[in-house]
């Protein structure tokens, strides 16, 4: 890794560096072939940061790195048989980050910082598989978004790479500040400003502040892209040296999509406009909302050289990613696996696309945290919703979902429909998984969604190991 000796890392993270008997081995001039935080993945010649987990402490591992051939640890306590040199912090979280800083400024590769309400991690892959067309790529991986992923995923570029689309995401104020300087981006892309983190950030108003500290240490020279259909996003002023570009459904974008055709569960196909070019595309992956993930790519590949050959295949190849609107054929019926999280915005998105199913619409849906004080009644809204979108079976789970359940009933009730929609409430998920077989039928398209502290994936496994 470019300039990361010991020397350089230790004065990176404000550090003491403290040097085995026999003071410094030729060795410790090297450079080091990895930073990591998890004892597994350390590679001979790599840097071992021992973090104090909720659970682990890393500081149990040193011996085991050691041994395994780590250059050095990066500590917060005195380590004095450590064998070899060890550098001395106050808080090893605090120096992941300093040093992915550091790190970051020593390399050449231009970096594509992905933030947004909703849809960062489609959006990024989105991204990843178009630029890879023409670049090395270094993504993300999976979710790997705050300040502890993020700066892992720097610490993972390597010199043949030679652009990195990291995924950024925050639940605070001054948290995407501090990741804007970690990973200093090139390019911004914005997806949109929801209702996710209310807790903390209070209203949609403050949730655009808070992302939009992603510029602080923003290239000048470097480029915005906007999607232009969100009203607050539309209003983002000049940024660097270049105006924010737009891209949405709306031709009034300057990256649009026209002749958008919804395939229902197998994506859809769109016309993209962008930079004088006019193209159709095949998405794969499912929604409505996928059209503007890869009219994000369309105009980040454009921005980068890429033609709009390229542009097509990348959008073509672009592979779901595992409890994000992931459709499965099983034998009997067919799952939409969302599983990973859940906002109101994209549990709406989500019954949207249940809703174009053909057969039996089964939507088993659970709590959505971090809302804030309005969460009783978003909860209410995504029930009403349901029954609007005539989802056939809803099944609410979880406490905050008997709010849910209680609008879902009350627009039923309200609705002079002639067939009667099933509504169920399970205060558990574990209760809800052992009468879920006698709700279902053959044939059924089911949405599996909740956030992520719901544990879903454990109604997915149920339904897929039923199979
Ligand atoms: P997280 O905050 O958990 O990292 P994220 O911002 O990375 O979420 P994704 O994982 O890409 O978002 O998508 C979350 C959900 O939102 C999925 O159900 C997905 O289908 C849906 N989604 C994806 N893109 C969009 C979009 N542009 N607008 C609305 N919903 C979207
Ligand atoms: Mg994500």
């Amino acid at each position: 890794m470019k300039n990361m000796t010991l020397d350089n890392v230790a004065k990176a993270c404000g550090g003491a560096l403290h040097l085995p008997e026999g003071g410094h081995r030729k060795e410790d001039f090297q450079e080091a072939s990895c930073v990591v935080i998890d004892s597994r993945k350390i590679e001979p010649g790599g840097i071992f940061i021992a973090t104090k987990g909720e659970k682990v402490d890393g500081h149990r591992f040193i011996g085991q790195v050691t041994e395994g051939g780590a250059l050095g640890v990066v500590c917060e306590r005195e380590e004095k048989d450590c064998p070899v040199p060890y550098i001395l912090v106050k808080d090893s979280f605090q120096a992941l980050k300093d040093i992915a800083e550091f790190y970051r400024r020593q390399l050449s590769v231009k970096v594509v910082g992905v933030t947004g309400s909703v849809g960062k991690t489609s959006t990024k892959e989105f991204i990843a598989s178009v630029l890879s067309a023409r670049y090395r790529v270094l993504k993300t991986s999976g979710n790997f978004n705050n300040e502890i992923g993020l700066p892992l995923t720097v610490l993972s570029i390597r010199q043949e790479h030679e652009i990195a689309v990291l995924e950024m995401g925050i639940s605070d104020f001054g948290e995407m500040h501090r990741l804007s300087k970690i990973a200093k981006p090139d390019i911004c892309v914005l997806t949109n400003i929801g209702q996710s983190h209310l807790e903390k950030l209070g209203s949609r108003e403050g949730i655009l502040k808070a992302k939009s500290e992603i510029f602080d240490y923003m290239n000048s020279e470097g480029y915005v892209f906007v999607n232009g259909d969100d009203d607050m996003l539309r209003h983002i002023k000049k940024k660097g040296n270049h105006e924010p570009i737009h891209f949405g459904l709306k031709p009034e974008n300057e990256i649009f999509a026209s002749d958008v055709f919804d395939k229902g569960l197998f994506g859809s196909q769109a016309v993209i406009h962008a930079n004088l070019e006019v193209f159709q595309v095949e998405i794969p992956l499912p929604g409505i909302h996928m059209v503007l993930n890869a009219l994000a790519a369309a105009g980040v590949g454009m921005q980068l050289g890429l033609t709009a050959e390229d542009v097509k295949q990348g959008i073509a190849n672009v592979e779901a990613v595992r409890g994000r609107s992931n459709v499965l054929s099983l034998s009997d019926c067919t799952l939409i696996d969302d599983c990973y999280n859940a906002n109101p915005g994209s549990m709406q998105a989500a019954i949207d696309l249940l809703s174009m199913a053909s057969g039996r619409k089964v939507a088993i849906l659970g709590d959505m945290f971090e809302l804030g004080e309005g969460q009783e009644q978003l909860h209410g809204d995504v029930g009403a919703y349901a029954v609007k979108k005539k989802i056939d079976v809803l099944i609410c789970t979880g406490k905050l979902s008997g709010h849910m359940y209680e609008q879902a009933v009350h627009t039923r009730e309200a609705a002079d429909a002639q067939e009667k929609k099933e509504i169920y409430h399970f205060a558990e998920r574990d209760e809800m998984i052992q009468i879920l077989p006698k709700l279902l039928k053959k044939g059924d398209t089911i949405l599996v969604k909740a956030s992520h502290g719901m544990e879903f994936e454990k109604v997915v496994e149920f339904l897929v190991k039923r199979d």
